[in-house]
């Protein structure tokens, strides 16, 4: 159904910084790019942040109707420690650190976040390309920079000339960065960047003996640029042009202003119509962050086994705890915030449950069609899921007066309040209709029951059927400790 025409969405634009009407280059199709995780570590909950947003930013647009391309890409290789082309690769880094090779921290990391995302109730997107698996386009691209006059080599490294190409076209046009005050993100105090100005940025880097990620090129052996890798898969997968290019508020500077300088290069086109940017998770008022330690991961929060949240919660809960926030704020993560969201996530799940129980009356006391339009007007405003919220539980309101008998529904209105709920909370938010208190809590009525059992098989020395039960429960991940004050058990 393409309910797209009738449904006009407005996007707030990093680029121009204000909401513009969502007009897409190819009449019904979307090409959307999103940075995807560099594949040295787990991805904590703020990277999930950002990563849940698009995921329901293309949820939203497949309900439109749009055909959606959708190339989240993982980076495998190129990304340094820091944002001046100095330090070791991190994926290599790692390798080195734990002495195994840089693909199987790939490996390792790649299937862990897929782990995540699967737990998340994420869609996978159209396409999903490394970085490592692009180098010879990569080289391509330098090439072409080169040729064009915006690239220098030295020392067998390839850096982009940013006070040339500013010349042209204007370097900071997104971030609002000017070049001149861009000398501090340097290390060439020290003596050692081979760069002709400290604003450049590397399209490709010599490797030294010791960087076992590297790859032939007419420069050297070496690596190539982490913004690089961008550049080239969208427009390999998109084009030249193309829709939306999201990403985490941090990525503006200098990985996509630098994409922006790359492909416009290349193409003279500008590349990209909506830039799209999450703000921050925050732990302890602070941003999440792998580098500085203040995260928590996504299936620590599943699992309870954490040292920050007083108890596990659902996946759906969390997705309902990002939904709450405008994605364009900052949000602070706590276990009093999950502990309300959980509380409000149950409610809504009860009322979606309930609807099924509903019998249609003669006549309605709300109005159903204004209420869907006021739901689609606040996922219009540019994503708003704090408003298509509040707008669910003006719904939750009513299911819950029906069961009250102080409301009533005719059945197209039921109906129609039926389909939309639905569509928008599993659909579009992606939440699940699952609670796992309640699985937890039932879980443990039932372990309790078979610890009950047992101790009166052992009161009736009927040790066989005593083992069985711990033997089984052992098999399912399920731990017996007797101890003086009974038997308690642990889940793995
Ligand atoms: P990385 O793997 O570091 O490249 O990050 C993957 C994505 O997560 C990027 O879009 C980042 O901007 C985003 N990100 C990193 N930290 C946070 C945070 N604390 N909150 C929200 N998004 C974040
Ligand atoms: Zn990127």
């Amino acid at each position: 159904m393409e309910i797209y025409k009738e449904n006009k969405l407005k996007v707030y634009n990093s680029l121009s910084k204000q909401k513009e009407d969502f007009k897409t280059i190819t009449d019904g199709y979307v090409g959307m790019y999103v940075c995807g995780p560099t594949v040295y570590s787990n991805a904590h909950l703020g990277n999930v942040r950002t990563f849940m947003f698009f995921d329901v930013v293309y949820r939203y647009l497949l309900h439109l109707g749009y055909k959606v391309r959708y190339v989240r890409n993982i980076t495998d290789a190129g990304h340094l420690e820091n944002d001046a082309d100095e330090g070791e690769d991190r994926i290599a880094k790692k390798a080195r650190l734990e002495q195994i090779e840089p693909m199987e921290v790939v490996q390792r990391y790649t299937v862990d976040f897929h782990d995540v995302l699967k737990n998340y109730n994420f869609l996978p997107p159209s396409i999903e390309p490394t970085a490592t698996g692009h180098i010879v386009e990569q080289i391509e691209m330098i090439k072409e920079i080169i040729e064009k006059g915006f690239a220098y080599e030295v020392n067998g490294s390839v850096y982009f000339d940013v006070l040339e190409y500013n010349k042209k076209e204007h370097y900071g046009i997104l971030s609002g960065r000017k070049v001149e005050d861009l000398i501090h993100n340097t290390r060439s105090l020290d003596g050692q960047s081979d760069k002709k100005n400290p604003q450049d940025f590397a399209l490709w880097k010599k490797a030294d003996e010791r960087h076992i990620m590297r790859w032939p090129s007419p420069w050297s052996d070496g690596f190539p640029g982490w913004h690089l890798e961008c550049s080239v898969m969208s427009t390999k997968y998109l084009g030249e042009q193309f829709d939306i290019h999201g990403g985490g508020m941090d990525l503006k500077f200098p990985h996509h202003e630098c994409e922006i300088a790359q492909s416009k290069t290349c193409s003279g086109k500008t590349p990209v119509n909506y830039w799209m940017h999450t703000n921050m998770l925050l732990l302890n008022s602070q941003k999440m962050a792998k580098s500085t330690g203040n995260f928590i991961l996504p299936n620590e929060i599943l699992s309870g086994k954490n040292n920050i949240l007083p108890k596990a919660f659902s996946a759906s809960v969390v997705r309902f705890f990002n939904m709450q926030a405008n994605y364009r704020s900052i949000l602070d993560f706590s276990g009093e915030a999950l502990e309300a969201s959980e509380k409000g996530h149950a409610k809504l799940m009860e009322a979606v449950n309930f609807l099924e129980k509903i019998e249609a009356g003669k006549t309605s006391t709300f109005d159903v069609q204004k209420w869907k339009k006021d739901c689609y007007a606040a996922m219009n405003d540019d994503f708003n899921t704090p408003m298509l919220i509040a707008h669910l539980f003006e719904a939750v309101k009513v299911i819950n007066q029906i069961k009250e008998q102080k409301a009533s529904l005719t059945a197209d209105d039921l109906a129609e309040l039926k389909t939309t709920i639905k569509a928008l909370v599993f659909d579009v938010l992606g939440l699940m209709n699952e609670n796992s208190q309640d699985n937890s809590e039932k879980i443990k009525g039932v372990v309790e029951l078979l610890i009950k059992l047992r101790k009166e098989a052992r009161e009736n020395k009927d040790w066989a059927l005593s083992d069985q039960i711990r033997d089984e429960l052992i098999a399912l991940g399920i731990q017996l400790k007797d101890g003086k004050e009974g038997t308690t058990f642990s889940v793995n």
